[in-house]
């Protein structure tokens, strides 16, 4: 039964009647200390002798000195310091206020599309499950593809824990269609077909990551002189790890979806990329992490999309 139809308790009146600017707003907020928290996780989880708890507070990366509450301010704090260390004058780049930025931007955005953009009500637990999935995907996402970029490499710590929260919220992922409004809540609902869509997750990650090993093996075989120019592979381990957790997060429509736009944005910006400056590693990750958030935020953009083109199809058959 959809939760709209029961009589609403007071929690769910507070959800619901407070007006979009909070929940945006809030959320973009959460967003801004979420990114400084995966600066954290990007800097250290890779640097095995780091833990990312401790020490607590941010330190500089050249003399090792924390930094005060105050420069710990998300986005601003950079800019309040002028982009520098206090005490070593060390350079600190702007990318932590860029993460802290584009972190605080996609959580706002996506309280916006999945609450309101879509036309479902608040009222629908499926809205919040839907969000909650959303906001997870970013909060992974983010860590995964800069770290890929910085290491072409990517911790098993960010592959095997989200993938233990994304198989039972895949139920969110496989069964509503594209666009949120056509969803059912399964979650509390339909026990059995709830265990269905985490099956029918799980083996579209298990089948996307073969794909994608497959595509690499070929790949080897025809591009062999580029792959040993790149360091033998044209595929990385990482982009196959990827692949299991994209399977799961979006189910398999989506899944394609992002793949094809992944591969788009990859060719592109790699030719850019090998004319500018004639280097061929590009990692994938980065646009399969950028193809899976747009899938997912814009799944009823896509549809239209992919329905347009369906129908231009059948035009041109007839
Ligand atoms: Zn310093």
């Amino acid at each position: 039964m959809p939760m709209a139809d029961t009589q609403p308790g007071l929690i769910q009146q507070m959800l619901t009647e407070l007006p979009p600017a909070f929940w945006i707003g809030g959320l973009a907020l959460i967003g801004a200390m979420m990114g400084s928290f995966l600066n954290v996780v990007i800097y250290r989880l890779p640097r095995n002798c780091l833990s990312i708890n401790k020490p607590s507070r941010s330190f500089c990366p050249a003399c090792k000195t924390q930094l005060k509450a105050r420069d710990n301010v998300p986005i601003f704090g950079w800019f309040l310091l002028g982009g520098k260390c206090r005490y070593c004058g060390a350079k600190f780049s702007i990318r932590y206020a860029l993460v802290e930025l584009l972190v605080a931007l996609l959580f706002g955005f996506a309280a916006w599309k999945v609450l309101y953009a879509e036309g479902i009500q608040t009222t629908h637990l499926a809205a919040w499950i839907t969000l909650a999935h959303v906001l997870l995907m970013i909060t992974v996402l983010v860590p995964w593809a800069l770290i890929d970029l910085d290491l072409h490499y990517i911790p098993d710590g960010l592959t095997f824990l989200p993938l233990a929260l994304f198989v039972p919220l895949s139920a969110n992922a496989s069964t509503y269609q594209w666009g949120v409004a056509g969803f059912n809540p399964l979650m509390f609902g339909l026990q059995a077909q709830w265990l269905d869509s985490m099956l029918s997750a799980f083996t579209t990650g298990i089948a996307a990551m073969a794909f994608l090993w497959l595509m690499g093996r070929m790949g080897n075989l025809l591009f062999r002189k580029q792959a040993q120019k790149v360091g033998g592979d044209s595929m990385g381990w990482a982009d196959v790890k990827i692949m299991l957790m994209l399977g799961v997060m979006l189910g398999w429509p989506k899944m394609i979806a992002a793949f094809f736009v992944a591969i788009a944005l990859g060719a592109l910006v790699g030719t850019i990329a090998r004319v500018l400056r004639g280097t061929l590693g590009v990692p994938f990750g980065p646009f399969l992490a950028i193809g899976a958030l747009a899938v997912m935020l814009f799944a009823p953009n896509f549809e239209a999309a992919l329905n347009w083109y369906f129908n231009l199809l059948q035009g041109v058959a007839k």
